[in-house]
C-alpha cells in the first residue's frame, strides 16, 4: 500500500449533507426517487430539482452508481449508489464493494478531488457496521492504490458515534492511523 493512500482517508461524525466536498455519495434505493435515511436527508437538502434529475436516470441496479448535480447542496455532485440488502450470503460483500468502486470510478472520470461516503447499506438494509466498515475502507484503499486519480480526500462520514467508533478502531488496528 502506497503511504499517500492513507493520507487521503478521513473519518468524521455528522451529517453528510453539510459537507463542503466535490461529491457526496447517496445510499439510494433502486428507484432513485428518494427514500428515508440518508437518501431522504440528501433530497431534502438538495431541493426538488434533484428529484427531477433523478427521474430521468431510470433507476439503478444494486452495486452500480449514477451521478447527478448537487443542486442546493454545497457538493457539486451527488453519486447515487444502491447497496445490497444484507442477507449473509457472499454476494453481499461483492455488491457493497462494487458500490464503492463504481462511485470512485465516477470521481476519477469527473476529476473530483474530494468525496464523502455514508455507511452504505448500514441503515434499513441491515449490513453489520463492522463488516461494512472493512469493505468500505479496504475497497477504497485498494482503488486509490491501484488507480491514478485527482482524489486528495476521501471522507467516511458516520451519523452515529457508535459507527464512528467502529471506523476509528478499524483504521487504528489495521493501518495504525
Ligand atoms: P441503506 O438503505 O443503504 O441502509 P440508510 O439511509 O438507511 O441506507 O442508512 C445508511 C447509513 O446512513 C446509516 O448508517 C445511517 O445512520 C446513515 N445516515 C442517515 N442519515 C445520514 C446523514 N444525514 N448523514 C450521514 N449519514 C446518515
Amino acid at each position: 500500500m502506497k503511504k499517500e493512500v492513507l493520507d487521503k482517508i478521513e473519518i468524521k461524525q455528522g451529517d453528510i449533507t453539510k459537507l463542503n466536498v466535490d461529491a457526496i455519495v447517496n445510499a439510494a434505493n433502486r428507484s432513485l426517487l428518494g427514500g428515508g435515511g440518508v437518501d431522504g436527508a440528501i433530497h431534502r437538502a438538495a431541493g426538488p430539482n434533484l428529484l427531477e434529475e433523478c427521474k430521468k436516470l431510470g433507476g439503478c441496479n444494486r452495486g452500480e452508481a449514477k451521478i447527478t448535480n448537487g443542486h442546493n447542496l454545497k457538493a457539486l455532485y451527488v453519486i447515487h449508489t444502491v447497496g445490497p440488502v444484507y442477507s449473509g450470503k457472499p454476494e453481499d460483500s461483492m455488491l457493497l464493494s462494487q458500490c464503492y468502486i463504481n462511485s470512485l470510478q465516477y470521481a476519477l472520470e469527473k476529476n473530483i478531488k474530494s468525496i464523502a461516503f455514508p455507511a452504505i447499506s448500514c441503515g434499513v438494509y441491515g449490513y453489520p457496521i463492522e463488516k461494512a466498515c472493512k469493505i468500505a475502507i479496504d475497497t477504497t484503499c485498494n482503488f486509490l492504490n491501484d488507480k491514478d486519480s485527482c482524489l486528495t480526500n476521501v471522507i467516511f462520514i458516520l451519523f452515529s458515534s457508535k459507527d464512528f467508533e467502529v471506523y476509528r478502531k478499524y483504521l487504528k488496528e489495521v493501518f495504525g492511523i
